[in-house]
């Protein structure tokens, strides 16, 4: 029996089609929740995103100094959700089960 919303990848063979579960591994993740079965506890669930300050958030930071931004500019980056990776939790199990990078 195949359970339904599990990706599968079928490989190429003469005989009979050999289908691989892939829990999560093909998922892509953006910047908001995503339909997944989690990997960890086999729930169907919406992820819960995260933002936390990543490379690109750094990178947007130095430039804003080499800008001439000396003040307290170059913390803008780190208060606000633009440029930041997104962690993507599971809510049942709380497993981090993918991480969206901008950069
Ligand atoms: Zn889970």
């Amino acid at each position: 029996m195949v359970p339904s919303g599990s990706v599968y990848y079928t490989q190429p063979t003469d005989g009979p089609a050999l289908r691989v579960p892939v829990h999560g591994c093909l998922q892509i993740y953006g910047t908001h929740p995503a339909l997944i079965q989690c990997q960890y506890c086999g729930q169907t669930v919406y992820t819960f995103p995260e933002p936390r300050a990543g490379a690109l958030t750094i990178l947007l930071s130095l430039l804003l100094v080499i800008w001439g931004c000396f003040l307290c500019c170059w913390i803008i980056p780190f208060w606000t959700n633009f440029g930041k990776d997104v962690e993507h939790r599971c809510p049942s199990c709380g497993y981090i089960v993918g991480v969206y990078k901008p950069l």
